[in-house]
């Protein structure tokens, strides 16, 4: 890059354009609110499109749940875990349009529950049911009949009403058990955020693969025939988990982002997005004030109507109604390796009032762990008032379920998190990532309601880059 400073403008060569840039004091030609994932992933493509951008974090830390950090010689993510849509997805999309080189991905394996000294693997082909003995024979019977339902169901048109009903609602005549109905409600909060009566069936089939998440919920699946054959044939393949752990997908975002075209500020929060007729024009934090004609807000969306002056109330009322879960993850350090985490992949275990979801991180990549040790997280959404509670009932289902571990934990760390900014919910409003105030763009996992996680925040970036340049915020392709 070559740089040439005249008065206030500077001349960057980037590839093979020139970019005259204004470097007024505390002006930007793009500021970006919150440095988790969706604002990196959204300040990477700005720059990559020549744009200088001011990212704001409120807290001392970039990259939001998406990070990884060490403990006692443990490497120790956020949460995320499985990295969804590889192949095509929207993830992929942005990797290959921005990053300089990117993260590596090792497989997934595969999701498996855990019952007793039973470990087996959840059930999306016909022979996994068949071999899931978990559950009785009946109920294998109904879970093949909703399968089948569910797969017909989805390539029909009209699909969207009868999916946006809860999952609940959707196999409540099929007469599960109350041991088969508790996995479908612990799959349902592993899924959403939320339980099986307010999680929409969509979601689960989404889930499951057996609806197509690009489209999102409202259109029919076109691919009838391949979800048929993915009951027969399965598999996880486009799904990843980053060597060296999942700040690897941050790094390599903010690698790629030429230097002199950003810059952060931490510790400082935005409290004021700031409208001139009804266009963006700065945010005030608690230290400053920037202005830019295009502001892109990554933080909860319920928090919007506290920050942005004149949104409509029905706008503000639908923000204010998302829904969110908190999660806790107890992280152990095993001073050994145990047989019962000895596969590569995740396990729900589910008969228990703390269902866990555990993922032996450290089969994937060794490193993430000292020499010939493990590290297992043991995820759970929080349901009980007190979080001291949580823990022990969370405790008291990872020693039920694996009794061997607790004379092998040598390092015991906890977090707490909102893992997605919104659930997804029957009947809940996303906004679009394309807000109502020209020059306000909307990211982060609560503006577009498509999969979830890293997936669901990649989608609302490319949604929200999509939008700018119908609105001449970007050049056209
Ligand atoms: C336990 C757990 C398990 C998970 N599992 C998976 C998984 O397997 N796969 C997957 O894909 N995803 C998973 N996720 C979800 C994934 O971590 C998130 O979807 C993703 O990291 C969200 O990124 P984000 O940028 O939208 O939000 P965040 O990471 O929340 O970032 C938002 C940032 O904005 C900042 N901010 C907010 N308001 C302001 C303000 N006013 N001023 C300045 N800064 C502000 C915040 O401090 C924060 O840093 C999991 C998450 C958890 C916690």
């Amino acid at each position: 890059m070559l740089f040439l400073f005249i008065q206030k403008y500077t001349i960057i060569k980037y590839g093979k354009r020139l970019i005259i840039q204004k470097m007024k004091n505390n002006q930007y030609d793009a500021i970006v609110v919150g440095a988790g994932i969706s604002g990196i992933l959204s300040a990477l493509a700005l720059t990559k499109e020549g744009k200088s951008v001011l990212v704001i974090e409120k807290s001392d830390q970039i990259g939001g749940n998406c990070r990884t950090y060490e403990m006692n010689g443990y490497k120790i993510d956020t949460g995320p875990h499985a990295i969804t849509g590889l192949d095509t997805g929207p993830l992929q999309t942005l990797m290959d349009s921005y990053f300089d080189k990117k993260p590596e991905f090792v497989p997934i394996g595969e999701y498996y529950a855990r019952d007793g000294k039973k470990l087996k693997p959840i059930p999306i082909t016909i022979r996994q049911l068949a071999d899931f003995d978990i559950f009785s024979r009946m109920d294998r019977i109904l879970f093949f009949k909703a399968m089948i339902d569910a797969v017909t169901i989805s390539s029909l048109p009209l699909s969207k009403n009868r999916l946006e009903k809860s999952v609940y609602d959707y196999i409540k005549n099929y007469k599960f058990s109350p041991k088969a109905l508790h996995f479908i409600d612990a799959i349902s909060y592993f899924l959403s955020g939320k339980s099986m009566k307010e999680t929409p069936a969509w979601r689960m089939l989404g889930g499951s693969g057996y609806l197509d998440e690009e489209n999102g919920p409202n259109k029919k699946s076109k691919k009838h025939i391949e979800k048929i054959k993915k009951l027969a044939k399965g598999g996880y393949e486009s799904q990843g988990y980053p060597l060296g752990g999942i700040q690897k997908i941050t790094s390599a975002a903010l690698d790629s982002i030429p230097d002199k075209l950003v810059e952060f500020k931490k510790n400082e929060e935005v409290l004021e997005i700031t409208t001139d007729k009804e266009k963006v024009s700065s945010v005030k934090t608690n230290k400053g004030i920037y202005t830019s004609d295009l502001i892109v807000y990554s933080g909860f969306m319920k928090d919007l109507p506290k920050l942005v002056r004149g949104l409509k109330s029905d706008y503000s009322q639908n923000l204010k109604k998302l829904k969110q879960t908190r999660s806790m993850a107890i992280w152990f350090g095993l001073k050994e390796k145990i047989p019962e985490l000895s596969y590569m992949g995740s396990e729900v275990y589910f008969d228990t009032n703390a269902p866990y979801w555990a993922i032996p991180v450290s089969n994937y990549d060794p490193y993430l762990a000292p020499k010939n040790k493990q590290l297992v997280g043991f995820l759970t959404a929080i349901r009980e008032d007190s979080d001291q509670k949580q823990l022990s009932k969370l405790r008291n289902a990872i020693y039920k379920a694996i009794p061997n571990i607790k004379s092998k934990i040598e390092f015991e760390h906890m977090q707490i998190t909102i893992p997605e900014k919104a659930a997804v919910t029957t009947g809940s409003h996303f906004p679009s990532p394309r807000s109502p105030i020209k020059g306000l763009y909307l990211v982060g996992t609560d503006t577009d309601i498509r999969s979830m996680g890293v997936t669901r925040a990649s989608y609302s970036v490319l949604e929200a880059l999509k939008f700018m340049e119908e609105d001449g915020f970007l050049k056209t392709k």
